[in-house]
């Protein structure tokens, strides 16, 4: 019926007419329609005025019936009513659904959110009755579920546009500093070549020098002190240039410090496992092996000898180092600490003996 009745408007092709008290333009030139999102319905000024003023009342427009009051009435934006109330909807559902690209973790997250949102939208907008109650109880239970979320979002929102705007100013006034700075410039250029023009003509009358040497003479002064003017002028460019760069990284940074990057997954939980008996060389020489680094029969399956001499390094090496001895000792001293019989390297030795030490070592060595 809501749809039909906005339609209806819309396809009305004498908008110039009241739909209540029926006066129109012709009579009446400062005749204003407003109207009222609740239901769209256009009617003039002087209708509102005279059934709204004191206070709510339905919307006399035949089969209506919404409760309307006279602070909701606004002058329409668009002449076409149904894109009136889209643009309304987008606004109600927009200043609602306001996640921001950054909050999702794909883009397709991202672009799944959109489509939901513009799919509410269009329910709002296009559907019929029940679709639209739907529509607004969604839109209803999200708001109450996220109304911690939706106002730091239209906080950040306005902290942002404000950002722009201030850095919008900044770009204004340092082009207008730019500007002013090169008229300066033009009008020092040519009082000077004026100067230098006035002395060559003293030079001339009062010197008795050949006139071609004095001419020579002013041309040199002119394009040094040209010269010179240009080389000051590529300074300063230059280091504001720069330093309005450096405005800009900075301020880029912070945002990006703001959702703090996530460590990669360390399956060591931070235990260094760099050889600590030996180093370990890319190369090494060995009559048996020295075949296998030609053959392709090897080479070309992508087998590594880094791999071997890792593997055969660690198992040559891997004994040294542990103490059975002195792990009994310490675990007959400290039965409680020691949580697995099985501890067998240095490392966890110690861990069993002082977990606190361990852990600094840990950090330590932790390159991540
Ligand atoms: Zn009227
Ligand atoms: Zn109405």
């Amino acid at each position: 019926m809501f749809r039909n009745g906005v339609s209806k408007l819309v396809d009305n092709p004498s908008d110039d007419i009241c739909p209540v008290c029926k006066s129109n333009r012709y009579l009446n030139p400062s005749l204003q329609f407003l109207i009222n999102p609740e239901c769209y319905h256009k009617m003039c000024s002087t209708c509102v005025d005279r059934i709204f003023t004191s206070g709510p009342a339905p919307c006399p427009v035949p089969h209506c019936g919404k409760t309307l009051r006279k602070r909701g009435f606004h002058k329409a934006f668009f002449a076409d009513l149904a894109i009136e109330r889209e643009v309304d909807v987008r606004k109600r559902v927009g200043a609602v659904f306001n996640r921001r690209h950054d909050e999702f973790e794909t883009l397709l997250d991202w672009n799944n959110y959109l489509e939901e949102v513009e799919g509410l939208v269009f329910d709002i907008v296009e559907g019929d009755v029940k679709t639209r109650t739907i529509a607004e109880e969604k839109l209803r239970m999200y708001k109450e579920a996220n109304k911690g979320v939706i106002e730091e979002n239209t906080r950040v929102g306005l902290e942002e546009g404000e950002l722009e705007r201030r850095r919008e100013k900044a770009e204004r006034e340092a082009a207008r500093q730019r500007r002013l700075a090169v008229l300066r410039e033009e009008e020092e250029e040519k009082a000077d070549m004026l100067k230098t023009r006035q002395s060559v003509l003293d030079r001339l009358a009062n010197e008795d020098v050949d006139a071609n040497t004095i001419a020579a003479q002013a041309q040199k002064i002119i394009l040094k002190k040209t010269s010179a003017r240009r080389a000051l002028k590529d300074i300063p460019i230059q280091s504001n240039g720069s330093a309005m760069d450096a405005g800009l990284t900075i301020r880029g940074l912070k945002k990006k410090e703001a959702p703090a990057p996530e460590k990669p997954y360390d399956p060591f939980g931070g235990l260094d496992l760099t050889p600590a008996r030996y180093v370990l060389q890319d190369h090494y020489e060995n009559e048996w092996l020295g075949g296998a680094k030609k053959d392709t029969r090897h080479m070309a399956g992508g087998y590594s000898l880094q791999e071997y001499y890792a593997r055969t390094m660690f198992e040559a090496f891997s004994g040294l180092g542990v103490f059975i001895e002195d792990e009994v000792t310490d675990r007959n001293q400290q039965p409680q600490a020691v949580v697995a019989p099985a501890v067998e390297t240095a490392a966890a030795v110690q861990a069993a003996v002082s977990k606190t030490k361990f852990e600094r070592n840990m950090e330590l060595d932790d390159v991540f």
